[in-house]
């Protein structure tokens, strides 16, 4: 069914659409809200927090007429009396709203709050006579629509949509709720409660497919024999003794693991863990080096553009000929790519280095055995198994340093096998962990200065790009604006963001490493990867919308020279998140920092679930306990049969589903 076959959606309307991933009804409905207005009772004064959107009930007095100020700027401001205190409203270039608040009785206030001293202030609030109560009512569903349409139009869409097909589940037998009234209750919820249910019978269906995926894939696998290495650890010897530094013990030992499993009866499946510095990519090129002398062509996944170009130039510098490798991104040019594919598809490659664009169908190899994914949870699953697909039966290392509980990567990977690397001598332990409140920012900005005047490199993080209605929380932009203007005015300022094209984000990135610019402002983009020697300050605000081990790998981009002493700071507006925050001051050890995450806020991040869901009160909680459940409703459906003839329609389904799983 097309979007243009529901009622109410024309041709523009659907290009707009388009746009925001949406291409069928089914996708609109698989679109979830970003979060959601509940304006289901009025909202408690002592409960309110700046940047909070409030429900408040009560009368006007001191109305003011309209006040023109200078160039054309008008504005009428009233007092709010309710529960006991007395609160300012004003209107901004509103005329039309003179004359309506002074009328007389009782009103309903609707809008974001700020605080002032104890005095909550509202600008430009929505309202309506409480006796009418037509409008501020009930709970408003918000999408992350990015102005390609109305959040009006938008509930009409998806409600169209949702009379025009049913979705039905084969999960429904193991559920309480179905995946059906799940969807609907998500885009019109009655109360907070039922979202909160419907989305966990969401998550639940993803889950499942996830793991079901999973297995089929690795039993696909077991079925295809493995290829015969018939090399061994002695005939890379030379190499590593030619190269640059000497390897670790814990290096060592992951190599010859990794070749152990290689030369083994089954398929390699094995995970290499180890911390941002540790030195997983000689282990990973040595690994491809080795199944080169075997006779088969790798490739290395990446997750972004920088960390793909970082370990190509790797592998030239550490082995030049003996590897021959080659580029592959959204960015190479036609010819290039075109001339690369065809080097592949001859053989004339052993490796190729790439980003997501390594997935395209054009790309052909000759003889591929071996795939390294680095940073495994950054990739959509969709990405992973049209990786895996690619050849069946290929032997995969995955890496990640962002530690993943082992009781998750067992659940969702089955018997995987892990290295770990030990962290190199010296590397991060000179980095000290502050937690600070908003009233430490200043001179956070002071100490920037200071460093850089030292001729170090700080990083400032923000959670969001831009600001977002109903957040108060630091964007990459707007600060960037206010710093380059006032606090950092003396300094060389540079920002980054995701969502910059990826030459543009080149450019910065090596200006930072050339020393050009002191100071980046950014957004987790740096989280992987990113090494500057000079960098001494990590500076993350609003830290606490951001997992632990996520801010463990921010902090792990600081500190990379023994000789310079570190800081990371954590800044937060809300003293309740200290905690957790304070785990992190504690503590150097990824892998149980990460554990510590997931008792505390569940597994969400780790699987690309997105539980926080913008005011982080309506997410999912993943944790051991969904997960068993999943992996309980995994065997039924796997016990019931059916599933290698259903395995496309299934698999499909399932990644049709992870298209509307990412709440951004
Ligand atoms: P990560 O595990 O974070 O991917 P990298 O592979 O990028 O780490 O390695 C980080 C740095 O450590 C690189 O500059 C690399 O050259 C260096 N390195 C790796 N192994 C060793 C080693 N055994 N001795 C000294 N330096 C090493
Ligand atoms: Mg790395």
């Amino acid at each position: 069914m097309e979007l243009t076959d529901v009622k109410g959606i024309g041709a523009k309307t659907a290009e707009k659409l388009n746009k925001l991933g949406i291409y069928t009804p089914r996708d609109a409905v698989y679109f979830y809200p970003k979060f959601y207005w509940d304006m289901t009772k009025e909202t408690d004064l002592d409960s309110i927090e700046s940047g909070d959107y409030v429900l408040l009930k009560g009368y006007l007095t001191s109305v003011s007429g309209l006040i023109r100020a200078k160039r054309g700027l008008s504005f009428c401001t009233a007092t709010l009396n309710t529960q006991g205190k007395k609160n300012k409203l004003t209107w901004f270039n509103s005329p039309f709203v003179v004359s309506l608040i002074k009328q007389s009785g009782e009103f309903l206030f609707w809008g974001k709050a700020r605080l002032n001293g104890k005095k909550i202030e509202m600008s430009n609030p929505s309202f309506e006579k409480a006796e009418e109560n037509k409008r501020l009512q009930g709970i408003v569903p918000i999408y992350p629509l990015k102005d390609a349409v109305g959040q009006q139009t938008f509930r009409n869409i998806v409600k169209a949509c949702l009379d025009n097909i049913t979705i039905p589940s084969r999960l429904d037998a193991y559920c309480d709720i179905s995946l059906d009234k799940a969807l609907r209750t998500v885009h019109d919820p009655i109360d907070m409660e039922q979202t909160k249910l419907a989305r966990r019978r969401i998550a639940i269906e993803e889950l499942v497919y996830q793991i079901i995926a999973y297995r089929i894939i690795k039993n696909n696998s077991a079925n295809l024999k493995p290829y015969p290495y018939n090399r061994d650890f002695e005939d890379i010897q030379e190499h590593i003794a030619a190269l640059p530094y000497k390897l670790t013990d814990s290096q060592d030992k992951a190599i010859r693991e990794i070749i152990d499993d290689l030369k083994g009866a089954k398929h390699t499946n094995r995970m290499l863990m180890g911390d941002v510095g540790s030195g997983k990519t000689v282990v990973a090129l040595l690994s491809c080096l080795f199944a080169k002398k075997c006779g088969k062509q790798s490739a290395i996944m990446a997750p972004t553009e920088i960390l793909a170009r970082q370990h190509y130039k790797t592998a030239l510098t550490l082995f030049g000929d003996s590897l021959r490798a080659a580029l592959l991104t959204s960015s190479t040019s036609a010819a290039d790519k075109k001339a690369v594919i065809a080097a592949l598809s001859k053989g004339e490659l052993d490796l190729i280095v790439g980003t997501h664009a390594v997935l395209n169908d054009k790309v052909k190899f000759n003889n591929l055995g071996f795939i390294v994914i680095d940073e495994l949870h950054r990739f959509g699953v969709r990405q992973k198994s049209k990786l895996e697909d690619k050849a069946l039966g290929v032997d995969t290392l995955v890496m990640s340093a962002t530690p993943i509980p082992r009781a998750l990567a067992l659940s969702i990977y089955g018997d995987l096998d892990m290295s770990q690397l030990q962290p190199r001598e010296g590397t991060g332990d000179n980095i000290s962990t502050f937690v600070m409140g908003d009233d430490r920012l200043k001179g956070l900005y002071k100490f920037i200065n200071e460093r850089v005047s030292y001729g170090e490199q700080a990083y400032i993080v923000c959670p969001l790009v831009e600001d977002s209605e109903g957040l108060e929380v630091f964007s990459a932009k707007t600060l960037y604006k206010q710093l380059v203007k006032k606090e950092l005015a003396e300094l060389n300022v540079g920002l980054v963001y995701g969502s910059m094209k990826d030459k543009d984000k080149s450019e910065i990135m090596s200006r930072f490493y050339a020393g050009e610019i002191d100071v980046l402002i950014a957004t987790s983009v740096i989280e992987v990867g990113i090494d500057s020697q000079r960098a001494s300050v990590m500076a993350v605000l609003n830290s606490d919308r951001f997992g632990l081990a996520a801010l463990h790998q921010l902090r792990g981009r600081v500190g990379r020279n023994p000789q310079i002493k570190s800081y990371c700071f954590l800044h937060t507006s809300k003293q309740e998140e200290n905690e957790r925050l304070n785990a992190l001051q504690n503590n150097r050890d990824g892998l149980k920092i990460a554990e510590i995450d997931a008792d505390m806020r569940g597994y969400g991040d780790f699987l690309g679930v997105n539980q926080s869901g913008g005011s982080g009160k309506i997410g999912v909680f993943v944790n051991k306990k969904l997960i068993e459940e999943c992996k309980d409703i995994a065997d039924g459906i796997m016990q019931e049969g059916d599933i290698y003839t259903q395995y496309d329609e299934m698999l499909s389904k399932y990644l049709d589903l992870l298209q509307g799983v990412s709440l951004n």
